[in-house]
């Protein structure tokens, strides 16, 4: 909980007080922001004009569109697509708005990528762990193990011709909790750019994206928090055009005999992935980069760095269960105390007791 807090904490500042890394010169546009509860999460939209006007019209836009896309994906609200489809599974197929079978296709897409780490499917092990700290020991091993026959991407059923979408098995559900905020914030961007604003960012909990370039004329910088020392940045990103998300064991987990179980479900064991804090994606598109955080996550620090070293224009960051901080080869990070440098993954040394 903590050290979401303090990412957060850290991103506002620089939002806030991106003058002091400025250098460029004044202009008379300015960040306007608003901050509000979208999706179960603090959504927080700037929009940077010189027409305040403007700008609260197209953040209220950006608004809107995140609320219409949750209402039409959300496995949560019962009036939704996604609710309809879950309700149908194991009897029939159901027909559905090209724009959420279109999310499902790129879902099944980036299950493929990552051998089924990231899998919409996965609620069937989901529902045996309870994040909101009720649980105290851990589910039955046999149920765990049950759970995963019914999760796999490869049996949600697509027909391109009706776009409807058929989840043969009846105990199957699928939800978008690792994508949905990633796509909201791709939209709510598009939205406000079409409305004519140059430059703003969409930040959902630590998951946003950015464009074009601060009032000042600066690129927006965001700061990577110092596992080791909470409320301190360690290093800098500069982001123009980028996506920077995180997912990580922080805000949801529930901690049975002393070890921390966290939401992220490895669906090839039905219990919550280890091995890492968090993983930060960074890359052009904050959908991608919400499904690659979750999938990278579940693969690990080693798998996942090797999946993302494949991926051109996707880098990452990642902090290990030991506090080691690795990263992709071609990330690019400013020291801000220069007394730390994100390692290379390292099987040996990591083998030492
Ligand atoms: P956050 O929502 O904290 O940014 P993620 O993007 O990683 O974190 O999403 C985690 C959520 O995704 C979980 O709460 C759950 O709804 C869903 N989920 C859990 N495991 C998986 C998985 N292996 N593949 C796809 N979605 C998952
Ligand atoms: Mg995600």
């Amino acid at each position: 909980m903590l050290r979401r807090v303090s990412l957060l904490f850290i991103v506002c500042l620089l939002l806030m007080q991106g003058n002091v890394f400025a250098q460029g010169a004044p202009s008379s546009a300015k960040a306007h922001k608003k901050v509000l509860l979208l999706m179960g999460t603090r959504f927080e939209l700037v929009a940077v004009s010189e027409n305040e006007q403007l700008a609260t019209k197209a953040i209220d836009a950006g608004v809107d569109e995140i609320k219409r896309i949750e209402a039409l994906i959300s496995e949560w609200q019962p009036t939704s697509q996604t609710s309809a489809i879950n309700r149908a599974a194991g009897s029939m197929p159901v027909s559905v708005d090209p724009e959420l079978y279109d999310l499902i296709v790129r879902s099944i897409k980036v299950s493929k990528l990552t051998s089924g780490a990231f899998d919409i499917s996965f609620a069937a092990a989901y529902k045996l762990w309870k994040f909101d700290g009720s649980m105290t020991k851990m589910p039955p091993p046999e149920e765990v193990a049950a759970s995963v026959k019914h999760i796999g991407y490869e049996r949600i059923i697509l027909d391109p011709n009706n776009h409807s979408v058929f989840l043969k098995d009846p105990e199957m559900k699928i939800g978008f909790g690792a994508i949905g905020k990633g796509y909201a914030a791709n939209r709510a961007r598009d939205v406000m750019r079409k409305m004519g604003i140059q430059a703003g960012v969409v930040n959902a909990a630590g998951d946003m994206i950015t464009w074009g370039k601060q009032p000042d004329g600066q690129h927006w910088y965001v700061g990577i928090a110092d596992p080791a020392e909470k409320d301190k940045v360690f290093s800098w990103l500069t982001a123009s055009e980028t996506a920077i998300v995180t997912s990580g064991d922080y805000e949801k987990f529930v901690v049975i005999d002393g070890k921390r179980y966290g939401h992220i479900i490895d669906p090839r064991t039905g219990y919550p992935a280890s091995g890492l804090k968090s993983v930060t994606i960074i890359c052009p598109d904050a959908e991608l980069a919400d499904a690659l955080a979750t999938a990278t996550y579940v693969l690990g620090p080693e798998e996942g760095l090797y999946l993302i070293n494949q991926l051109k224009g996707v880098e990452c960051l990642m902090i290990t269960d030991k506090d080691e901080i690795v990263a992709s080869d071609n990330l690019s990070l400013h020291f801000y105390q220069n007394k730390k440098s994100p390692q290379k993954y390292n099987k040996e040394a990591n083998a030492q007791p």
